[in-house]
């Protein structure tokens, strides 16, 4: 017997995708378990949190239903 076993990472499931992975040093993109993952959880993130604050400071803003184009005159002079 010769030091101690080499203890297994503990695994967590992945924020992205949900795959158990290996929470280690070893792993840079912990708890990710790929870079992608952590890139589109980022991603997510930052799309979330500017939409949320958003919708929920403004909830008497205008529709923008209609209006979304910009004014046009009655006829537009071509030639
Ligand atoms: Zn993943």
């Amino acid at each position: 017997m010769t030091g101690k076993p080499p203890r297994p990472a503990r695994l967590v499931a992945c924020p992205g995708c949900g795959k158990p992975t290996p929470f280690a040093p070893d792993n840079p993109w912990r708890p990710f378990c790929s870079e992608r993952c952590r890139s589109l959880d980022l991603g997510a993130w930052a799309s979330e949190s500017y939409r949320i604050p958003l919708r929920e400071s403004d909830p008497e803003a205008p529709s923008a239903e209609s209006g979304d184009e910009p004014p046009r005159g009655p006829n537009t002079p071509e030639g």
